[in-house]
C-alpha cells in the first residue's frame, strides 16, 4: 500500500487555492452551463493556477539575471561564474523537478480499486469480479450508437420520471431512508425461483449461449449491458433476440466508470446514455426499471439515488449470490429469490452450463429481476424521436446526507472531501472518491490543525467544517 503521507500546510497554496463548493447547494441544474466542471478538471486548475504563479515570479528573476549579466560578461573571470551560476540553476532545477514528481506520486489516486472492493466485502458482500481486460476491447466500430454529449436542458423528452413507482413492486425491499430508493439483493420468496442477472456483455458468444441454456430449461434471464457496447453489431443482434423472446435489459451505466468519482451532470449522463442506447437497439422507447453500477458502487449513495429516481428508475439492483464462487457452492446456494450476478466471461459460462440445468431439475425457475420482485414487465413504446439527438431532464439539486467518513468510504462525498483536503494543501494529488489510508492521515493532520481529536474519521460536522458549508 503506499504511503499518502500528509504533507505541511503550504500558505502559498493555501491562499490561492479554490475555496470547496458547498456541497448541498453547488449542484448545477444541467441548464446552467459549467458550474461544475469534471472530476479531473476541478484538480487539474489547481495545478494551472500554481504555474502561472510560478510564471509570474519569473520576470524579476529575469531581470535580476540580466543586469548581472551584463557586468560579468565583461571580464573573463565573469563569465567563468556565469557559467557556474548556469549549472547551479539547473541542478537546482532538477532537484525541485525530482521532488515535485515524488510529491505527485504520494497523492490520493492510487488506491481505488483494492479500497473499493475491500469496502464491498467489509460489508459481507460479494464481490463483482468484472472483466476490465475486455474494456480495451470496446472502441469498436459499430453502427449509430448515441455518444454522450454536453447534458442541456430540454423539454423535449423525458424518462417519465416515476417518484415512488417501486413501491407497486410486491416483494419490493424497504429503502433505507425516504429519500433513497431500494436496494434490490434478494426477494423473500418461497417458491422456487431465482433471478440469473449477466453483467457486462463484453463476450457476445458467450452471451448467446447463456441466453440459449437460460431459454433451454423455460426460463429468462436480466441482462445488463454496458452501454457502449451496445456499438457492435453482433451484440445488438444478440441483445434484441433477447429482447424479442422475453429476457430483461436492465441498466449497467453507459462505460462502466465509477460513479463516485463523477459529477452530477456525468453521472446522470452515464446513466441516461445507456438507456438511450438499449432504445436505439431496441427500436423502441424502452423503460428499463433497475441501475446496478459498476462493482455494486454506491448503491448506498443517495446522490445516485436521487438523480436515478429522478430519471424514473425503481432503484439498485444488487444481487444475493456471486457467480465468482466455486460451482459447487452455487449449487448450495440455490434459494427461493435468490439473485445472481454472472458475466458473460469464459469461465462464468462453464459454470453455467452447469449451473442452470442443475438449478432446473431441483424445481427451480429462472425469472426476470421484474418478475423475481413483482413488478410489471418494463414499459415501452413506439420511439417518437431519434434517440441520438435525445437530451437529458433538467435534474433537480439534491441535498447532501451527510454520514460519517472513514477509511474504505468511497463515494462522492469522499470526492469533495478530497477536493477540500487537496485544497487546503493537507493532501496532494486529484480527488478519486476512495477515502483510502492516505486521505484518512490527511484528514487527521486537518483536524490537528482545527483542534479535533485526529482519528481521521471526518464526522458531518467536521465535513461541513472542511469543506465551508453553513
Ligand atoms: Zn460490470
Amino acid at each position: 500500500m503506499q504511503k499518502n503521507t500528509a504533507r505541511p500546510k503550504d500558505t502559498d497554496v493555501n491562499k490561492n487555492a479554490q475555496k470547496p463548493r458547498s456541497a448541498g447547494k453547488a449542484y448545477a441544474r444541467s441548464g446552467q452551463g459549467q458550474r461544475r466542471t469534471a472530476s479531473g478538471q476541478r484538480a487539474r486548475s489547481g495545478q494551472t493556477r500554481t504555474a502561472a504563479r510560478r510564471r509570474t515570479h519569473r520576470p524579476a528573476g529575469v531581470q535580476g539575471i540580466l543586469l548581472k549579466l551584463s557586468d560579468l560578461t565583461s571580464t573573463r573571470e565573469g563569465i567563468i561564474k556565469l557559467c557556474i551560476g548556469f549549472a547551479a540553476l539547473i541542478a537546482l532545477i532538477v532537484i525541485i523537478g525530482l521532488i515535485a514528481t515524488r510529491g505527485g506520486q504520494r497523492d490520493v489516486s492510487r488506491e481505488p480499486v483494492q479500497a473499493a472492493s475491500s469496502v464491498v466485502q467489509a460489508d459481507g458482500l460479494p464481490t463483482e469480479t468484472e472483466t476490465e481486460a475486455d474494456a480495451a476491447a470496446t472502441a469498436v466500430e459499430g453502427v449509430a450508437a448515441p455518444q454522450p454529449t454536453a447534458a442541456s436542458a430540454s423539454s423535449g423528452f423525458s424518462m417519465t420520471p416515476t417518484g415512488d413507482a417501486w413501491r407497486a413492486g410486491k416483494y419490493a425491499p424497504e429503502p433505507q431512508g425516504e429519500d433513497y430508493l431500494p436496494v434490490f439483493r434478494s426477494a423473500g420468496r418461497d417458491d422456487k425461483v431465482v433471478a440469473i442477472t449477466v453483467d457486462d456483455c463484453f463476450q457476445t458468444a458467450n452471451l448467446k449461449e447463456i441466453i440459449q441454456l437460460a431459454e433451454n430449461t423455460g426460463g429468462h434471464l436480466t441482462i445488463f449491458p454496458i452501454g457502449n457496447l451496445l456499438k457492435r453489431q453482433e451484440l445488438q443482434e444478440v441483445i434484441k433476440a433477447a429482447h424479442a423472446s422475453g429476457h430483461e435489459i436492465e441498466n449497467h451505466t453507459w462505460s462502466h466508470d465509477g460513479l463516485y468519482n463523477l459529477s452530477d451532470e456525468e453521472m446522470a449522463k452515464h446513466v441516461f446514455d445507456q438507456d438511450r442506447a438499449v432504445d436505439l437497439v431496441l427500436g423502441v422507447n424502452y423503460h428499463t426499471h433497475f441501475l446496478r453500477p459498476r462493482g455494486g458502487d454506491d448503491r448506498n449513495d443517495l446522490r445516485t439515488h436521487s438523480y436515478i429516481r429522478q430519471l424514473g428508475y425503481y432503484g439498485i439492483a444488487h444481487w444475493s449470490v456471486s457467480g465468482a464462487m466455486d460451482i459447487d457452492k452455487l449449487k448450495k446456494s440455490l434459494t427461493p429469490g435468490a439473485v445472481y450476478l454472472f458475466h458473460c466471461t469464459d469461465l462464468d459460462l462453464q459454470k453455467l452450463r452447469e449451473f442452470i440445468p442443475y438449478a432446473s431439475n431441483q424445481g427451480y425457475q429462472l425469472i426476470t429481476f421484474n418478475e423475481m420482485f413483482g413488478y410489471e414487465d418494463n414499459a415501452e413504446e413506439l420511439l417518437t424521436d431519434d434517440p441520438t439527438t435525445r437530451t437529458i431532464i433538467q435534474l433537480e439539486p439534491y441535498e447532501r446526507d451527510y454520514k460519517t467518513i472513514k477509511a474504505t468510504t468511497y463515494d462522492y462525498a469522499a470526492y469533495e472531501v478530497q477536493a477540500a483536503l487537496i485544497a487546503k494543501g493537507f493532501l496532494t494529488g486529484e480527488p478519486d472518491g476512495v477515502y483510502g489510508p492516505g486521505t484518512a492521515k490527511s484528514a487527521a493532520a486537518w483536524q490537528t490543525a482545527e483542534g479535533y481529536t485526529a482519528d481521521g474519521v471526518l464526522t458531518p460536522e467536521q465535513q461541513k467544517k472542511l469543506l465551508g458549508v453553513e
